[in-house]
């Protein structure tokens, strides 16, 4: 028995620097990039990446409107493609896993709201 780590939804065993559950897939805290948190402004997408890149959001979301306004669009549709890809919170599920969910008839008693607060 080493250093298990439990997981955050169902407690069961997990390898060493798993970033999700292999039984109840619930992605597992400080491993994957998520928009909760203080701070969140449109759809935490620039708060995320700060996070994740150890930046500040300020500095994000500067270089996130140079960008868009540099590339005439290509960044807000990276911008959509990373709020699709990254979960409302650490244990939530991403927009694109919940219509995978969804279409693959998984969706279970989920613990998270349905619908995300925008602020
Ligand atoms: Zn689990």
């Amino acid at each position: 028995m080493d250093s298990a780590k439990h997981c955050v939804a169902c407690a069961m065993d997990l390898r060493e620097g798993a970033t999700r559950c292999p039984h109840c897939q619930a992605i597992q805290p400080g491993a994957v990039m998520h928009r909760g948190g203080e701070g969140r402004t449109l759809l935490g997408v620039c708060l995320a990446l700060g996070r994740q890149l150890g930046l500040d959001v300020a500095l994000v979301r500067v270089l996130f409107v140079i960008a868009l306004a540099v590339s005439g669009g290509t960044a807000l549709g990276v911008y959509l493609l990373l709020w699709a890809f990254t979960p409302p919170s650490a244990v939530g599920k991403a927009p694109v896993q919940r219509v995978v969910d969804w279409l693959t008839g998984a969706v279970g008693s989920s613990s998270e709201p349905k619908v995300e607060r925008r602020v």
